[in-house]
């Protein structure tokens, strides 16, 4: 299908011109760019013969033309990169609902570059000036370029992650805001490969990684859980307001990543998410987002707190999902159910800040621990697994508390274990739940009984 638009570009290390180009207009950029490609894209000069020409590899799938200079090895994945190219298209046409057979001729012709210098000499890369000097990655419309990497897994997901621009550049006319932008290439380019069992790879969206393998020097969500233990997780304003220039750093593409991860998934917002990305890709998206019948900034604030507070692989949204209800105030005592198989849980009681309270749990619960099979849990918790400093099965009592200051606000973990006394850090519901990672609650059962008074 022609290239539809020649005047939007993403540089992965930031969406502006490099210092060069802003001296140039960006419509004489434009116009040289296109001119230099068009030049390069004619029937008698096709890329991939120029390619062929400079002694360069060339790989050709369905949707994709990939050129590459790095000298070819035994396991190293590069013929089959096209492939996964291909199947990674289907998925991102079945993200904003369009029909790949409509698209079938859609192409994106990227150079997957060891030494720059031989692209240039090749007539595949625009002389300097023309782009950005990037680091790892630049797409301009249906075109691509990434510098290689030793490691073969991120390799991968960085052509996917260009991919994703050039599919949202020309397909979607795409001109959204810079967490957007990078948010969603991060988001569409995350997977992992299955073995298809016929000695190939088959593409396996996973947008929200189910384990640290899926996403092999990626790091963001340890950057994140950094990030908040540190009280410097990025507030959902925080992300939307990036600025264009922010993708430099590792931390811009994971928070990024998380507010597209978290808007897609989460049972409040996936819907309005949806909605908004059905409409145009462009500089008012955030806006036509937050203007959804029923948004609400600060409940969509608190929740995006909540999940950079607990993140972690496999996080399951619907379970992890958080009643926000004020709660009666705890007069008397009472009993309260703590179901294992749930994230935090709103106990519908409330209590005002330095108030002091007890607590006494009875029962026993089941929790996945794969590959150990299923384990029985007092609310003491099992205390030969463990998850964030605390056997995995103990019982938590916290609290949601914002902080008056500038720190992040996060559940407050106020007392563990069968029993205990604790004052409340702030007014508001108690909230309880099983210590377990919010990736492995869906094989967890039963539910403790817990008094309080
Ligand atoms: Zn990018």
């Amino acid at each position: 299908m022609p290239c539809r638009i020649w005047a939007i570009w993403v540089n992965c290390e930031g969406m502006q011109p490099s210092h060069t180009l802003h001296r140039l207009s960006r419509a004489l950029w434009v116009t040289g760019l296109a001119l230099m490609l068009s030049r390069v894209g004619t029937a008698a000069d096709a890329p991939a013969d120029l390619a062929r020409r400079a002694g360069l590899h060339v790989f050709e799938g369905r949707h994709l033309t990939l050129v590459t200079d790095r000298p070819l090895r035994a396991d190293d994945g590069l013929q089959e990169l096209p492939q996964v190219f291909d199947q990674a298209f289907a998925t991102w046409c079945r993200h904003y609902g369009l029909d790949p057979e409509q698209h079938a001729s859609w192409r994106a012709f990227g150079c997957l570059m060891v030494d720059r210098e031989r692209f240039r000499a090749a007539g595949l890369l625009p002389v300097d000036g023309m782009v950005p000097d990037f680091e790892n990655g630049f797409c301009a419309a249906d075109r691509f370029w990434l510098m290689d990497q030793s490691n073969p897994d991120y390799r991968r997901h960085l052509l996917l992650h260009e991919g994703v621009h050039a599919f949202t550049l020309t397909l979607r006319a795409a001109d959204a805001p810079p967490w957007y932008t990078e948010g969603i290439a991060e988001y569409l380019a995350t997977h992992r490969l299955e073995p298809d069992g016929n000695s190939a790879s088959r593409f396996v969206s996973a947008p929200m990684p189910r384990r640290r393998a899926d996403v092999e020097q990626l790091g963001r969500i340890e950057q994140l859980r950094r990030l908040h233990d540190a009280g410097q997780a990025p507030s959902l304003t925080d992300v939307f307001e990036t600025a264009p220039d922010a993708h430099r750093a590792l931390g811009a593409y994971a928070a990024s990543w998380a507010a597209v991860a978290f808007l897609a998934h989460h049972p409040s917002y996936r819907e309005a998410f949806i909605a908004a990305e059905r409409q145009p890709l462009d500089r008012d998206f955030t806006a036509r987002l937050r203007a959804t019948a029923g948004w609400n900034d600060p409940a969509a604030s608190r929740d995006f707190a909540a999940f950079l507070a607990d993140i972690d692989y496999g996080y399951d949204f619907a379970r992890m999902k958080i009643d926000w209800s004020r709660g009666e105030p705890l007069a008397a005592q009472t009993t309260v159910p703590v179901a294992a198989d749930r994230g935090w849980q709103n106990s519908g009681w409330s209590l005002a800040k330095g108030e002091n309270c007890s607590f006494a749990a009875t029962g026993r619960v089941t929790v996945g621990q794969a590959p150990a099979g299923r384990l029985e849990s007092s609310p003491d918790g099992i205390t030969l697994h463990w998850y964030r400093g605390r056997p995995v099965g103990r019982l938590l009592v916290a609290q949601w508390v914002e902080p008056d200051d500038d720190g992040r606000p996060s559940f407050c973990i106020l007392a563990d274990g069968s029993s205990g006394e604790f004052a409340a850090k702030s007014t508001g519901p108690l909230y309880l739940k099983l210590n377990e990672s919010p990736g492995e609650l869906a094989d967890n059962a039963g539910e403790f009984s817990v008094l309080l008074k």
